[in-house]
């Protein structure tokens, strides 16, 4: 095992969620729990030589389905575009966009400000002419051999060109405990310094960086090729030296505790709602569900079913459990006691659509507090 930016063997796992199913296959409700159904290893390893934090193996073969872009998404994506232009980093006639399993295109908004896109090309993974822009939204992490993948990128930037690259940043998954970040398809996960290596080696650097609220830490950098006449903004030098702790393992190595913790907090909290004889559901079968049932080991007994407003995940089941997916009406129609919302944002939404389970709802919160 080397390191998927430098190549060197220095890797020290940071986070171990053991054995996890692929969070992309959800089984017939009807079909049994297959031994083989949860064997593939799921760890973040961050390498002691260049700093990337990066999924230790993945042995699943499968392609994430291309998801719906969430609006919260597609907001950011205009915020990010217009901040991008105010500081005068949209120049040049042509643009390249490197796609995301994750859905979400930056083409319009580009073209709405007279940029011009070459949509025959943006996708087709083809080689083709260099562009003055490169968009990359959440795409690269997607890439197994990182290295390769960052040198695509810079060979896709014209000279003179910018190569807009936006990640979610490491440190605010190990800041908040976001440790349901770390998926088998998902390869790297970003700190600037360990991104300015990567981009160092393929003849780049960044030169300047916008930072969101989005997933609780969003990063765009504009990097630029290496003898680019701009000079690196003082932003760079601040966040390198904000993030300098993210190179280091036992700063990474926090992100256990935090799934630890979770996973006891939620498997000690329903067994209490069972010995107390109250039924409790759940609601949203999310990619992220999937990790945190595993690392739990829940079963039907402790989650009655587990609703979800996705029709082609309705009369599945969680890959690795017995507790089958339900649709929204059905879930009022079983009267639970409690619904734990494996999602927290979506309170509003759900609490809005179903005001039969008002006063029902369960988020992370209530678990974490010994009293509920
Ligand atoms: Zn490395």
């Amino acid at each position: 095992m080397t390191c998927r930016a430098c190549g060197a063997a220095t890797l020290h796992r940071a986070l171990d969620l053991g054995a996890v199913p692929a969070a992309d296959y959800f089984p017939p409700a009807e079909q049994p729990v297959h031994a083989d159904e949860s064997t593939h290893p799921l760890a973040m390893d961050l390498c002691g030589t260049c700093g990337l934090a990066q999924l230790a193996d993945d042995d699943t073969v499968t392609e994430e389905p291309r998801g719906v872009e969430p609006q919260a998404l597609k907001d950011q994506a205009r915020d990010a575009v217009a901040r991008v232009a105010a500081s005068g980093w949209l120049t040049g006639e042509t643009v390249r966009e490197f796609g995301s399993p994750h859905g979400g295109s930056w083409l319009e908004l580009l073209e709405q400000c007279d940029v011009t896109t070459d949509r025959t090309t943006a996708d087709s993974g083809q080689l083709v002419a260099s562009a003055d822009i490169v968009l990359d939204c959440f795409g690269i992490m997607h890439e197994p051999d990182q290295r390769a993948a960052f040198a695509a990128r810079a060979e896709a930037t014209a000279r003179g060109g910018v190569l807009l690259l936006q990640y979610h940043s490491l440190a605010a998954i190990v800041e908040q405990g976001q440790w349901n970040a770390l998926r088998h398809g998902h390869f790297a996960y970003y700190s600037l310094p360990a991104l300015q290596r990567l981009l160092a080696d393929a003849g780049m650097r960044a030169a300047t960086a916008w930072q969101f609220d989005l997933y609780g830490g969003t990063t765009l950098v504009a990097a630029v090729h290496a003898d680019d006449p701009r000079p690196t903004e003082a932003v760079i030098e601040q966040m390198c030296a904000d993030d300098a702790a993210m190179t280091e393992p036992a700063t990474v190595a926090q992100l256990q505790a935090a799934a630890d913790g979770q996973a006891a907090a939620l498997r000690s909290y329903l067994e209490r709602q069972s010995a107390s004889g109250l039924r409790v559901f759940a609601y949203g079968a999310a990619s992220r569900a999937v990790a945190l049932f595993a690392l739990a080991g829940l079963d039907h007994r402790l989650v009655g079913a587990v609703a979800d407003a996705s029709a082609a995940k309705q009369g599945r089941r969680m890959p690795g459990t017995d507790i089958s997916i339900i649709s929204p009406d059905e879930l009022v129609a079983a009267g639970p006691d409690r619904v734990v919302l494996t999602l927290s944002d979506l309170l509003p939404e759900v609490s809005a659509r179903l005001p039969a389970l008002a006063g029902r709802w369960v988020t992370d919160d209530w678990i974490a507090t010994p009293t509920g």
